[in-house]
């Protein structure tokens, strides 16, 4: 085994990911800094360089949410971070107002966010994933926190901080029938297209039987990808629904997303969270922005008028089994309206499935005796029980109990803000380093 690499440093915080919710932070804390002192803050991120979702990053693809929500705008609209300034500094802000768009295509919204990054250099590692985060204990208190990380080369580092933020995003949901398969390369996650797509012969322009799988905005993409740049992908789309359903965006309702709304979800009792969750679960679970659906649905109206069907869409049908094969991926189906089954064979399949928020559970394993529940105050901070004085916050895990916002860019520099605050607040009950260093002798002994 590699030996660990231990620092002595003790951070104020360690982030867990460096997608735009910790982008937000990394910006709000620089701007609290300015009058409350500098914390010492470090950022960690698995991927080798930032990519938003980068594999997913098909040139069709556009923001689902006006770029007025980017890391600063809704917080202070005179930050230098804020889309606005990078569209200046690349010399394209009169382009962009010409376009006359709220939406900026995703690829461009990408490279915002790693620009944003680009001026946090100091304060983040890429390569290097958290694998764990340990009690530092001291007189049976937790005083600190140990973030253990491995590096591309499997060289693992130790790290010590006063408070964590877990920001990791979500995890590919991947469906029963395919769990047995998820090495095999010709089915993978809609999180993995561009680079699973690049390795397929359709490239060179060798027919090639897609399934996808999903109903939501990336089987959407990933269609009219496949029927945009692949001439030879024949796509069979295999849905559990009737239809594709329009992602409800109208003003009332985008009002769900709106900072005020998370207080006053997190303000009811849970029955009634839930009951509100479910309600506006239109506005971004299995559905698809109109303007795709009705470009879809003009492709395979073509396909009527031409007599060539090149695609079929195959709503009411559930996956019941999934088979490797040597040439093909065999796929039992059956009917959900009439309870017929059906077998097809596949070159590839797609799942666009989704995603699970469940990675903090996995991270915080070693001090679940501290959490409970994982109920999380207003301030995103993980409720734990007296003994831990460090703090643990979360940032997408909160959906349950800060509402629909939780997992989108929509308050991410409210949420940031919100953050930083009670990080500052924290810190003058702060336990000595001394304190904290004893613990970790303690633990080495
Ligand atoms: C394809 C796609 C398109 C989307 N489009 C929109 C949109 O248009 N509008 C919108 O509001 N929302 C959109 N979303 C929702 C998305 O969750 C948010 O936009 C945003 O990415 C959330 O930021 P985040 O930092 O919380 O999580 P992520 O962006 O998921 O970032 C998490 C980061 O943590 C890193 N990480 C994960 N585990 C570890 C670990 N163990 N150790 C170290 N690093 C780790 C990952 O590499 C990643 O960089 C989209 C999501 C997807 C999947």
């Amino acid at each position: 085994m590699t030996q660990a690499i231990a620092s002595a440093v003790v951070h104020d915080l360690i982030g867990v990911g460096f997608g735009p919710s910790n982008l937000a932070l990394a910006i709000a804390l620089r701007e609290h800094a300015q009058t409350h002192g500098e914390l010492d803050v470090l950022f960690l991120d698995k991927q080798a360089d930032y990519r938003w979702h980068g594999n997913t990053l098909v040139a069709q693809s556009e923001l689902q949410i006006s770029f007025l929500k980017d890391l600063v705008t809704l917080r202070n609209p005179t930050s230098p971070y804020s889309f606005v300034n990078y569209l200046k500094t690349h010399g394209r802000l009169v382009d962009f107002i010409n376009l006359g768009t709220f939406y900026p295509c995703r690829m461009e919204f990408n490279d915002y966010l790693r620009w944003v990054s680009g001026h946090f250099q100091a304060q983040s590692r890429y390569g290097e994933e958290v694998l764990a985060i340990e009690p530092v204990l001291h007189k049976q208190q937790v005083q600190a926190l140990r973030v253990i990380s491995r590096d591309s080369h499997g060289e693992q580092s130790v790290r010590t901080t006063r408070s964590v933020v877990v920001s990791a995003g979500g995890t590919p949901r991947i469906p029963e029938p395919f769990k047995a398969l998820k090495d095999d390369g010709r089915v993978f996650h809609h999180s993995r297209y561009l680079e699973r797509m690049a390795a397929q012969p359709s490239i060179s322009g060798q027919s090639l039987r897609v399934a996808i799988i999903g109903s939501g905005q990336s089987a959407a993409e990933a269609f009219i990808d496949l029927n945009d740049c692949f001439p030879s992908v024949q796509v069979d789309w295999i849905l559990r629904g009737s239809a594709l359903k329009p992602a409800d965006d109208s003003p009332f309702v985008n009002e769900v997303f709106s900072p005020e709304f998370t207080d006053l979800i997190y303000q009811q009792n849970s029955a009634e969270r839930e009951r509100l969750i479910n309600e506006y679960q239109s506005t971004n679970y299995s559905v698809v922005d109109l303007d795709l659906i009705e470009r879809i649905y003009g492709i395979f109206y073509r396909q009527k008028v031409s007599g060539i069907p090149r695609h079929a869409f195959r709503s009411l049908t559930t996956v019941e089994r999934a088979i490797s094969h040597k040439g093909s991926i065999e796929l039992a189906l059956r009917s959900t309206a009439t309870g017929e089954p059906s077998e097809h064979h596949y070159d590839v399949v797609i799942l666009a499935t989704g995603y699970e928020r469940q990675m903090h559970r996995q991270l915080l394993a070693p001090l679940a005796e501290y959490l409970g529940d994982y109920q999380v105050d207003r301030d995103y901070r993980l409720a734990t029980d007296e003994r831990c004085k460090a703090g643990i916050y979360m940032q997408g895990f909160c959906q349950a109990s800060h509402g629909l916002s939780d997992t989108l860019l929509s308050i991410l520099p409210i949420r940031a803000d919100e953050i930083a605050a009670s990080l500052y607040a924290h810190g003058k009950q702060q336990v000595p380093v001394r304190s904290i260093h004893d613990g970790l002798l303690a633990t080495a002994s």
